[in-house]
């Protein structure tokens, strides 16, 4: 295998501690293949100037990066607190839902941002403040008030993310302020829009639908977050581009013990049917602080390479760490070494009915018979390139030809696939020959190497999936 091929890709959260412009250079030179903007922090103008900058740094890197922008969707957060309230253990508070309405003196309380709240809780239900780190219970309820006991008491600061596990919230999907940060990353030119606690399939339609409208040819990540995404996670999947498996909050809405059993289940599932998939958040989590991961953590990201996600991802280990470029470096080395584990073992491509997705598994059962073989794929809309890549080939790279900078960008994503512009398209041999002819210039391919090729060829009035079987001059 080309040694410059690392399969699984990268994906990096920008925040205070990389969004310089040579961080960004440093970042992308490190290997990160896409950069991600958390829209639950991020301002218009500040959107716009990272959007410009990122392209500019790539520019400067000599490496193309996709761009990620990530909506906070259906959230629901506590309000603004002139002090900390530091909640003891067994003490009433209240959530109120109606701002400036009536408090009661003896009991402490901060609004939230979310009037039907007292609609959709039930005496009994627990609500998690921060991360899951303060727990209360609903002790009682009125049309203005929820009152709860502290189960777990903490430190309460401003704006805190509120998690109701097993509650199922009535907030639309695509809120208003989804809607204003899509735009500003339509007119960007983004490549992904994430979209936060996706519950059902119809949430990423409602998505595609206003990018359609709008013009965009942006694809769609969904965040899977909390049971509702769990219980619906098939129809998630079907109707979804991408899935991210959003483990921090994933993490507090269900059980622990569930996680790993929904990150593999939502895995497989993903490669069942070729839908690219991401694992984020906590993969390297001390690396906040410290310069080396946990044992833990190295484990984690190991079995999410063995696993074959397409993506892990780094989210405040590269937005306030202090060792950014140390966990990208460090995911890229634990990735290379278990791939290289992979390429020793030689299963069965996965089957999958469509007719051309045959053709495709046949490309990779030729390639997995030529020790150094790499699989190029012609591909205008990525669609051939992330369905060779569906069939996971163990050894062989997947060099993906593309005559749109939009495609390359979007290939970003997807497993063991290394895309390249050449553009345009023209005559398919001569397309051929030019392809191959830069490919040799840029060291990716070497004389004696074995090229199975996947294009199209012209057949009387219609074009038809073609392998070819080359040895590199
Ligand atoms: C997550 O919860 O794991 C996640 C990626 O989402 P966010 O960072 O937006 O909370």
């Amino acid at each position: 295998m080309p040694a410059n091929l690392r399969r699984t890709k990268i994906i990096a959260t920008l925040g205070p501690a990389t969004e310089s412009e040579e961080m960004l250079v440093k970042l992308i030179t490190a290997g990160v293949d896409v950069v991600r903007l958390n829209m639950a922090h991020a301002k218009h103008d500040w959107t716009r100037m990272i959007i410009r900058r990122i392209r500019a740094a790539s520019k400067i890197a000599g490496r193309e990066v996709a761009i990620m922008m990530d909506i906070k969707g259906p959230e629901i957060r506590t309000g603004d607190l002139e002090v900390p309230i530091e909640l003891k253990p067994g003490e009433i508070f209240d959530f109120t839902v109606k701002p400036g309405g009536e408090r009661d003196a003896e009991i402490r309380s901060v609004d939230v941002n979310y009037r039907d709240l007292v609609n959709d809780i039930k005496v009994g239900d627990t609500v998690l403040v921060d991360s899951g780190l303060i727990r209360l219970e609903v002790l009682s309820k009125d049309d203005a008030h929820i009152r709860c006991r502290v189960l777990t008491p903490g430190s309460l600061t401003s704006r805190r993310h509120i998690n109701l596990p097993g509650v199922k919230v009535n907030l639309p999907s695509f809120t208003q302020k989804d809607r204003g940060d899509t735009l500003v990353g339509i007119e960007e030119g983004v490549d992904f829009i994430a979209l936060s606690f996706v519950r059902e399939g119809h949430d990423v339609d409602l998505l595609r639908l206003f990018l359609k409208e709008n013009g965009s040819r942006a694809r769609i990540i969904a965040k899977i977050e909390d049971q509702s995404a769990i219980d619906n996670l098939d129809d998630i999947i079907r109707a979804t581009d991408v899935l991210m498996v959003a483990r921090g909050d994933l993490g507090i809405e269900v059980p622990l013990q569930e996680l790993p059993v929904i990150q593999r289940r939502a895995v497989r599932l993903c490669l069942s049917i070729g839908r690219p998939v991401i694992i984020a958040t906590h993969m390297l989590e001390s690396m906040i602080s410290q310069p080396m991961p946990s044992r833990a953590e190295i484990t984690d990201v190991a079995n999410a390479v063995y696993e074959q996600a397409d993506c892990v991802m780094l989210s405040g280990e590269t937005t306030i760490g202090k060792y950014p470029l140390e966990c990208v470096s460090i995911l890229d080395t634990i990735s290379r070494r278990v791939e290289e584990e992979q390429a020793a073992d030689f299963p069965e491509p996965a089957v999958f009915i469509q007719e051309r997705m045959k053709v495709f598994r046949a490309a990779v059962v030729l390639a997995n018979e030529f020790p150094r073989s790499l699989i190029v794929v012609f591909t205008r809309h990525g669609t051939n390139a992330a369905g060779i890549a569906a069939h996971r080939p163990p050894r062989a790279p997947i060099l993906a030809i593309t005559d749109s900078p939009e495609t390359l960008r979007h290939l970003k994503i997807v497993r063991s696939v290394e895309p390249f512009l050449l553009a345009p398209f023209g005559d398919p041999e001569a397309t051929i020959e030019r392809a191959t002819a830069s490919l040799l210039k840029l060291g990716r391919i070497t004389p004696g190497d074995k090229l199975v090729i996947v294009s199209d060829v012209q057949a009387k009035d219609r074009r038809i999936d073609s392998i070819q079987l080359r040895t590199v001059e």
